[in-house]
């Protein structure tokens, strides 16, 4: 099934390269296990090997799309941005989040980089 674009194919072009020199760069800082060594996107109470210490760590904010689906109906502050996709990234360590994607359409599987992070929401591109 040939994949169908929720940009127009002139823009899509020029959104992949707005957003990719930026997303190259751009990294995170996630919370780590001092214990285990697993990583976490937001400071839990306690690990699932038992321990309660958390350190920063950051990381590179790549990832792949580990599934993604596209918005056609959204609460009102964000209609304006209709339609766009949000997906669950799985980040270089093996950590998941959700996260909003910008430009072209993404797909599982895909690679992506963090783009910004703004309002608690990670907005991610291609990569
Ligand atoms: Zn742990």
């Amino acid at each position: 099934m040939a994949r169908a674009s929720i940009t127009p194919p002139r823009e899509r072009k020029a959104a992949w390269r707005r957003f990719r020199p930026r997303g190259a760069r751009r990294k995170m800082t996630l919370y780590r296990c001092t214990s285990c060594g697993k990583l976490a996107v937001t400071q839990p109470a306690f690990c699932g090997c038992g321990n309660r210490k958390w350190l920063p760590a950051t990381v590179s904010g790549k990832g792949k799309i580990y599934s993604c689906t596209t918005l056609y109906a959204a609460a009102e502050p964000f209609e304006k941005d209709l339609p766009f996709q949000i997906a669950i990234i799985e980040l270089e360590g093996g950590v998941r989040l959700t996260g909003r994607i910008l430009g072209a359409r993404v797909d599982i599987g895909d690679d992506v980089a963090l783009v910004e992070e703004r309002g608690g929401v990670h907005f991610f591109s291609a990569a």
